[in-house]
C-alpha cells in the first residue's frame, strides 16, 4: 500500500514543529525549503550588529531531521500549486505530489507600495543575507567616517536611522547604540563613535505598541538613556542614498544619513496568493495577504491543505486575528502535525486549534527588556534574564545554545561584539 505523502513547505518555526509532530506516523514527510537551514529570526538583529555569527542562529535542516527516518528534506523553491492533480510545483519545473499539504513559507518585507525604491536603500531584517548586509552598512559607515575631517558628510555617516518602533526596530536601535557607545568607543583615532546619532522613527505616539502603556514608556526611556533619539508621530515619506525625508506636525524634515534600517512591516509570502488563486472561493486572503484558515488551520473547503504561521490568518473565538510571532507558528505546527497523525490513524479529531498566549517580550539592550505575561509585567534586568532564557530555550540545536550562551556571557563581560566583519564587499582592486 502506498504511504500517504505529507508535503510541508517551509522549515521555519511552523514547518519544523509540524514535521516533528509526524515522526511516529506511517506517512512520508517531505520538508521543502529554499534554504538548507532553519533560521532563528528573533536573533537576526544580533548578527546585524556583530554580536553573533550567522551560524550561531541557524541549524541545518538535514541535521535536525537526521534521526526522523520518515522525513526527507528537499532543498527546493516552491513556485506554484496544481491543486487538481495535487502537486506542488517547483521553480526548476519539477513537481512533488501530496496527499496532505502544509504551507508555512512565512513572510517578507513590506515597504507600503515603495518596495522597488526603498528596499535597496533601507534593507529589512528577515534573512541571514539581510543581517550581513545591514552589518556591512553600519560598520562601513564608521570606516568611511574615519577617513573624513569633521564635516556634515561625516555627521551623515555617523547618523543611523531605524524605521519602525516595534520589537525589531527597538532591538536594532538599542544594539546600534551599544555598538557605537561602548564596543567601538576606543577603536578609531579620528572619530569618536560615541558621537553617533541613532534615530528611531515611529509613526504612532508610542513604541512597542502591543505592550501595556507602562512597559512601552519604560522601553522608550531605556532607549533614550542608552543614547537613542526616539521620534514619535513621525512619518517617513522619502528614502534616498544619503538622506531621508520625514514629516512631523505636517512639516517636512530632511535627515542626512547613509544607513537606514527597515523594521516597519512585513507582508505574507506570495505563495498564499498562489494557492488561493488556484483553489478559488471559498479560499481567500485577508488584507495583509495572509490565507484565511478555519479552526483547524485548513483552507475552508480543503481539509487536506493547511496554512500556518506568518502566512495564515487565523481568527480566534473572540474575533482577534493571531499575530505573526514564533509561538503562534510553533503551536499551529504542533497542532496540525497531531491532526494529520490522528487522521492517518483513523481517529476523528474535532478539537479546534486554540492558541495559548504566554505573553510578549522585547529586549532593548544589555540588562534592559520588557516582558508581559497575563497580569505580570516585568522590566529591567529580570525581564532581560527572562528574555535570555526563553531565546536560548527555543534556539534549534544544543550546540547553538551552548555557543550563544558563551558568546553572550563574554559580550556581557567585555561589551565586545566579535563578529564585526564587513562582508559582501565588491573589491575595487582587481
Ligand atoms: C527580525 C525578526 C525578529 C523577530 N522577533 C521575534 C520575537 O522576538 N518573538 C517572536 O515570537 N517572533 C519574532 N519574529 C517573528 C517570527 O520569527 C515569525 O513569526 C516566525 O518565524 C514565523 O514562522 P513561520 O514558520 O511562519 O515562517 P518562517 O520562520 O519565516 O519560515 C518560513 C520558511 O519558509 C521558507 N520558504 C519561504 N518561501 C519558500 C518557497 N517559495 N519555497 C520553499 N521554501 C520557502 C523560508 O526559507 C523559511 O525557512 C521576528 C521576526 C523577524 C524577521
Amino acid at each position: 500500500m502506498n504511504r500517504p505523502q505529507v508535503v510541508i513547505i517551509g522549515g521555519g518555526f511552523a514547518g519544523l514543529a509540524c514535521a516533528r509532530g509526524l515522526a511516529k506516523t506511517k506517512a512520508d514527510v517531505k520538508l521543502l525549503d529554499r534554504r538548507n537551514f532553519h533560521l532563528f529570526q528573533p536573533l537576526l538583529y544580533q548578527v546585524a550588529t556583530g554580536a553573533l555569527s550567522p551560524a550561531n542562529i541557524a541549524a541545518p535542516l538535514r541535521s535536525i531531521f537526521r534521526r526522523q527516518k520518515n522525513c526527507q528534506v528537499l532543498l527546493a523553491e516552491v513556485a506554484d500549486f496544481n491543486t487538481v492533480d495535487r502537486k506542488v510545483e517547483l521553480i526548476d519545473g519539477r513537481s512533488v505530489p501530496y496527499d496532505y499539504l502544509v504551507i508555512a513559507p512565512g513572510s517578507t518585507h513590506h515597504y507600503f507600495g515603495q518596495d522597488e525604491k526603498w528596499e535597496p536603500l533601507a534593507p529589512g531584517l528577515k534573512t541571514i543575507e539581510d543581517a550581513t548586509e545591514i552589518r556591512r552598512k553600519i560598520l562601513s559607515a564608521f570606516e568611511a567616517a574615519e577617513l573624513l575631517q569633521p564635516s556634515p558628510a561625516r555627521t551623515a555617516l555617523l547618523t543611523f536611522i531605524v524605521i519602525g518602533g516595534g520589537p525589531t526596530g527597538v532591538e536594532m536601535a538599542g544594539a546600534i547604540c551599544e555598538l557605537a557607545k561602548h564596543t567601538l568607543k576606543n577603536d578609531f583615532r579620528e572619530i569618536d563613535p560615541r558621537q553617533a546619532r541613532v534615530i528611531l522613527i515611529e509613526n504612532s505616539p508610542g513604541i512597542l505598541n502591543n505592550f501595556h502603556d507602562s512597559l512601552s514608556t519604560i522601553a522608550k526611556k531605556s532607549l533614550v538613556n542608552m543614547g537613542a533619539e526616539v521620534w514619535n508621530n513621525t512619518r517617513l515619506t522619502e528614502i534616498h542614498e544619503d538622506h531621508v525625508i520625514v514629516t512631523q506636525d505636517n512639516q517636512s524634515m530632511r535627515i542626512d544619513s547613509h544607513t537606514v534600517v527597515w523594521a516597519a512591516g512585513v507582508k505574507a509570502s506570495p505563495l498564499g496568493k498562489k494557492i488561493v488563486d488556484r483553489l478559488g472561493a471559498p479560499a481567500s486572503l485577508d488584507r495583509a495577504g495572509r490565507v484565511v484558515v478555519d479552526k483547524a488551520c485548513a483552507i475552508p473547503g480543503h481539509q487536506e491543505i493547511f496554512v500556518l504561521g506568518d502566512a495564515a490568518s487565523f481568527t480566534t473565538e473572540d474575533g482577534k486575528v493571531l499575530p505573526g510571532v514564533a509561538p503562534v507558528a510553533m503551536q499551529q505546527g504542533r497542532y496540525v502535525g497531531e491532526l494529520i497523525a490522528g487522521t492517518l490513524k483513523g481517529e476523528a479529531i474535532s478539537k479546534s486549534f486554540s492558541y495559548l498566549d504566554k505573553g510578549n517580550m522585547a529586549t532593548i539592550g544589555r540588562s534592559h527588556a520588557v516582558v508581559e505575561s497575563g497580569k505580570i509585567r516585568l522590566s529591567g534586568g529580570i525581564a532581560w534574564l527572562a528574555w535570555l532564557f526563553i531565546h536560548i530555550l527555543y534556539l534549534a540545536r544544543f550546540e547553538n545554545r551552548v555557543l550563544v550562551l558563551m558568546q553572550w556571557f563574554w559580550n556581557y563581560l567585555t561589551r565586545n561584539r566579535a563578529a564585526r566583519l564587513i562582508t559582501n564587499v565588491e573589491s575595487q582592486v582587481k
